[in-house]
């Protein structure tokens, strides 16, 4: 069954959207680094690896398709935030609303009973859990150590040694 181009134009949107999270989390990254955390900077390069992973995952569900690929321009990111706790509130934030965009996107996948779609796509429901729980917890930690330098200290250096995100998959099915 080849895909539908409401879902194909949908699923492109959601390439740029993911292209644009990815420099987000790079634009961050270079934040935290001019802001002498290295830790929460790796941490982001890290996450932008993994934004580039899922840009691929929903490319290649297109290719695999016979659907078409288009790209649109990618809005430039944000530049400056208040503090490394306003950064991880607004990562936080915004994994809330790339988790919104792929539940519509599902909703088209189940209206068209697209099953191939709605299989690649459980993988993305997984990994949105996970995206929420991890910006979220690294807030609150965040919030607890308030104006401790020590604390700051002690959560850079342990963010850092977040481990490198996989290599983009070779096809949108990849475990
Ligand atoms: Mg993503």
């Amino acid at each position: 069954m080849e895909i539908s181009k409401e879902l194909a134009d949908a699923i492109n949107d959601q390439i740029n959207f993911e292209l644009y999270s990815a420099y987000i989390y790079l634009s961050m990254a270079a934040w935290l680094e001019e802001n002498n955390l290295p830790g929460m900077a790796h941490w982001m390069e890290v996450q932008f690896n993994e934004e580039y992973a899922h840009a691929i995952r929903f490319y290649r569900h297109i290719i695999e398709r016979g659907g078409r690929v288009i790209f649109k321009a990618i809005d430039a990111p944000q530049t400056d935030w208040a503090s490394a706790l306003d950064v991880f509130e607004t990562a936080y934030e915004h994994e809330k609303v790339v988790t919104a965009r792929i539940y519509k996107i599902g909703e088209i996948a189940n209206k068209e009973g697209d099953k191939g779609a709605q299989s690649m796509l459980q993988w993305f429901y997984k990994e949105q859990v996970e995206e929420e729980k991890n910006t979220s917890e690294i807030r609150d930690n965040l919030k607890r150590a308030g104006d401790s330098r020590q604390i700051l200290f002690m959560l850079d250096r342990e963010l850092g040694a977040r481990p490198p995100a996989p290599a983009p998959p070779l096809d949108s099915m990849a475990p």
